[in-house]
Parts: structure tokens; C-alpha cells; sequence
């Protein structure tokens, strides 16, 4: 099993920002870039310390927080009331033509 991350650090190979510091089992922490591929390790106290005191614990790590659930579309609801719908069409006869020339 990998050894848990410790903290991030900046890559002393190609400056990645979101290195891993991890520790071995003896206790000295190393790094671990994911971008370039570099390990990097402490081989002494000086370093170690160097390593630890330049990283940003774990802990300090802001967790990112879960991107809110996608709420809905707020559906607008879609009542047909007697005024949205178009009256009927009236069937009265027509009057005109001929007859209303009379009339006036
Ligand atoms: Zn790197």
C-alpha cells in the first residue's frame, strides 16, 4: 500500500504546485510529482525538515467542497387557464354584403 499523503508541495523538478509530500516507513518524507514523474527524497534530517517545513500539511489542505447538485430548472408551471387559451372561434353568421348595404 502507498504511503498516505502528508501535505503538497511545489516540485523542486518542474514547479508543479500539487506535489505530494508522503512519508516512508521510516519516518522521512519524500516527494511525489504526478506531473513530471519525479520522486524526491529526503535522505537525512536537514532535508527532511526542509521538505516538511516548505509543504502545506494535509490538514491545511482546503477540502474542496462537493459541487452543489445541479438543482432543476425551476419549472414554471404551465396551467391552462380560461385566459391563456384563445376563446373559441364564434360561429355568429355573418352578416354583410348585400343585406348591410341596406341597412345603413
Ligand atoms: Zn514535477
Amino acid at each position: 500500500m502507498a504511503n498516505p499523503d502528508i501535505g503538497l508541495i511545489v516540485c523542486p523538478c518542474c514547479d508543479f504546485a500539487g506535489a505530494h509530500v508522503r512519508q516512508t516507513a521510516k519516518g522521512r518524507a519524500y516527494i511525489v510529482c504526478d506531473d513530471c514523474s519525479s520522486q524526491t527524497f529526503a535522505r537525512g534530517s536537514v532535508s527532511d525538515a526542509s521538505i516538511r517545513r516548505r509543504m502545506l500539511p494535509i490538514a491545511a489542505v482546503p477540502v474542496q467542497p462537493d459541487p452543489a447538485p445541479d438543482a432543476p430548472p425551476e419549472k414554471k408551471p404551465k396551467k391552462r387557464t380560461a385566459a391563456a387559451v384563445s376563446p373559441a372561434p364564434t360561429s355568429e353568421p355573418k352578416t354583410g354584403g348585400f343585406g348591410n348595404w341596406l341597412n345603413l
